[in-house]
């Protein structure tokens, strides 16, 4: 597999999407990006797309996922897919079933969490791409595999956080 040029495709395709019709980091100053030392997770060889670019990020390697390390600031189309995705996440269970659900990590840190205010609704397109995105992903048997161990780790904190 090329994933360098498998990256740079996806990256195309997500950089220019948001969850709101607007700059969501307007309402919390860049939550986010201000929570960066705690890491964001890479999809399975994302870190090669990453290293052609120039960038400072810093990217640690496991045996499980690789982590990337920000400065709280970066270009717009370098975002990681973990970034650009954010607050949802492609939930995929056991049955193989996918569902772009907003991400329990995001409970007490991002506005969007709480979308009962109607300005804060999500796109419903957003999600919609998300979902088109991630069905043609998942038929790589890493990401699969990457995406089941994320969702159970998300639904065991879901669990625990009640
Ligand atoms: S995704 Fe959430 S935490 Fe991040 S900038 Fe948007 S509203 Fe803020
Ligand atoms: S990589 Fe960029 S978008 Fe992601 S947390 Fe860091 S500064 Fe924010």
């Amino acid at each position: 597999m090329d994933w360098i040029n498998y990256y740079k495709h996806i990256y195309n395709k997500i950089s220019p999407l948001t969850p709101l019709y607007f700059d969501c980091g307007e309402l919390c100053n860049q939550k986010c990006c201000q929570d960066n030392g705690k890491g964001m997770i890479l999809f399975p060889h994302e870190k090669e797309y990453l290293n052609t670019l120039s960038t400072d990020f810093t990217i640690v390697e496991n045996n499980d996922f690789d982590t990337l390390f920000c400065t709280g600031v970066c270009q717009r189309e370098t975002r990681p897919i973990a970034c650009v995705i954010y607050p949802l996440f492609p939930y995929l269970y056991e049955d193989g079933r996918l569902d772009i659900r907003i991400d329990i990590r995001g409970k007490n840190s991002c506005p969007l969490y709480y979308d009962d205010f109607e300005e804060l609704s999500l796109q419903p397109l957003f999600r919609l791409k998300l979902f088109v995105l991630f069905e043609e992903m998942i038929k790589d048997k890493e990401i699969f595999k990457f995406l089941r161990m994320m969702t159970d780790e998300l639904l065991t904190i879901e669990k625990l956080t009640k």
